[in-house]
């Protein structure tokens, strides 16, 4: 750092001048280098959130802004959260000759 009034060298971590004592302009704090930090946050944030976010829709909690797209029987016939089960129809299947 040139002192601004006399123009002699000075180290960075003097305050002032030591030769005319004038008091040196503070050099503004070194950026941290956070841009990628940032970033890397960012993503674990993003994580987190769609780790919750399937988590919240697997269990069928959360808003309902959450809960999966299930094809849903009409109003009042089932709970809004019933088991989709699956059962097989054996009238259904044809008699072995
Ligand atoms: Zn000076």
């Amino acid at each position: 750092m040139d002192c601004p009034s006399c123009g002699v060298f000075n180290p960075e971590e003097r305050e002032t001048c030591w030769r005319c004592n004038t008091e040196l302009p503070s050099k503004a704090p070194p950026k941290r280098r956070s841009s990628q930090q940032s970033a890397r946050l960012w993503l674990y944030v993003a994580v987190a959130l769609f780790a919750i976010v399937t988590f919240a829709r697997t269990c069928g909690v959360g808003p309902d802004w959450l809960q999966p797209d299930l094809e849903l029987p009409p109003e009042g016939m089932l709970p809004r959260r019933a088991p989709i089960v699956y059962q097989l129809d054996i009238s259904a299947v044809p008699e072995p000759l």
